[in-house]
């Protein structure tokens, strides 16, 4: 993610035609929650999310105080707005109780519109303990669980770190699907010294459990981590295409879709936050950390939250702004190229009209940026819909890079 930096508003022109003046949004989009909880058993090697190892028990109650002033701090924003979906991300969410999981619904249902029967997605790891919660987080409104299953190797989970092993991953989902309706699991390949048949036994295990959704996701070896600095030794380009095209082989025979680059689901099953997303809609992000995209009627501004769990606490409670580390106006010149950053991501792409809609910019503004990737073979002709080619969706970061403003 780019890092945020405050602009002065005066940028906000940058004399491309149809992005004078501010931007002006006919309707306010879709507005997602996501709950951000930081907390893991142990840090895995891999791992560039902001989540920290925290020995015994996570301080429920200071959490729960703090999280509830930063939403204080955050309703006027967003006031009378609907919420569309909720996610409680991580970290490991899991490492809550129930009873937190409860007074935190009761909480977003004080502060905030929610109609009954949205989407509540929890994400969950397969250890034991956190798996005997699933049926209570149910009871409280959790209507989703995300488990980060990873693989069902014990010779590479223990290689990526991961606490869990094969069988507490399978036990884990099928509590998972006796809790809630819909259940996704993460799978990883291209894991250190995989070899296909491994990727191909993993996955086929992922889907013999039937669940509506599987994320499936490449290993990266990110920088600030264990793994970029001393890096195992993972599949080569070639094996790790190969695995990929096996990927979309057999999820797509067994039922599932590729609807997003790493998202595949079957019909109706897809995530309505996730797409909220990709579908340039909004989201309050809070808790330490969390990353927020709001629209107003005549501005788009994006925010982050302290990354540290203490200090974020702490500046929470002291409710003077001060938990919020960054806040930024997006530029006209940098909202075509967000826009594009997002729904290119998406298989069957977006409406042409949902430029305007999301942006309050002309499609004028990206036009030459369109007609260039069109000849170049990455974007699909026409202003009705806004859709990569397969090619274009092979080579994502050029067809993005594309409406990037200089
Ligand atoms: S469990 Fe997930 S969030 Fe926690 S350290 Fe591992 S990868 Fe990161």
């Amino acid at each position: 993610m780019k890092k945020l930096v405050p602009v002065p508003v005066s940028e906000e022109h940058d004399g491309r035609p149809g992005v004078r003046g501010r931007p002006g949004l006919s309707s306010l989009p879709p507005l997602s929650l996501y709950v951000h909880v930081p907390w893991c058993v142990r840090k895995c090697p891999y791992c560039d999310f902001n989540s920290h190892e925290r020995k015994g028990n996570v301080p429920e109650a200071d959490y729960l105080a703090a999280l509830q002033a930063d939403l204080e701090q955050a309703v006027p924003s967003v006031w009378g707005r609907q919420i569309a979906s909720i996610f409680i991300g991580g970290g490991t969410p899991s490492l809550l109780s129930a009873d937190a999981l409860d007074q935190m619904m009761t909480m977003f249902r004080a502060y905030l519109n929610i109609p009954p029967d949205i989407e509540v997605t929890l994400e969950a790891n397969p250890g034991t303990a956190e798996a005997a919660r699933f049926q209570g987080y149910a009871q409280v409104g959790v209507n989703r669980i995300s488990l980060g299953v990873q693989s069902f190797d014990d010779g590479k989970l223990a290689a990526l770190g991961r606490i869990h092993d094969g069988a507490q991953a399978r036990t884990a989902i099928e509590m998972a699907q006796r809790a809630v309706p819909r259940v996704n699991l993460d799978l990883m390949y291209a894991l250190p010294r995989q070899t296909v048949e491994e990727c191909e036994r993993d996955l086929r295990e992922a889907m013999s459990f039937g669940t509506g959704h599987l994320s499936l996701y490449h290993l990266t070896l990110e920088p600030n981590t264990v793994f970029a600095k001393y890096p195992p030794k993972v599949p080569d380009d070639d094996t790790s295409a190969a695995m990929q095209d096996l990927i979309v082989a057999l999820t797509g025979e067994g039922g599932w879709s590729r609807y997003e680059v790493s998202a595949y689901a079957r019909q109706g099953e897809q995530c309505l936050h996730n797409l909220n997303y990709w579908q340039f809609g909004d989201y309050l992000g809070i808790g330490p950390g969390a990353h927020s995209k709001l629209s107003f009627q005549d501005r788009i501004i994006r925010q982050a939250r302290v990354r540290m769990p203490d200090s974020w606490m702490q500046r929470a409670m002291a409710r003077d702004g001060s938990h919020i580390a960054e806040e930024r106006r997006l530029r006209q010149a940098d909202l075509g190229f967000e826009f594009m950053l997002n729904v290119l991501r998406l298989k069957d792409g977006v409406e042409g009209g949902s430029f305007i809609e999301r942006t309050g910019l002309s499609i004028m503004s990206i036009l030459p940026a369109m007609k260039h990737a069109v000849e170049r073979g990455l974007l699909e002709p026409g202003l009705e819909r806004i859709q990569a080619t397969p090619r274009g969706w092979d080579f994502l970061n050029e067809l993005q890079m594309e409406f990037l403003s200089e």
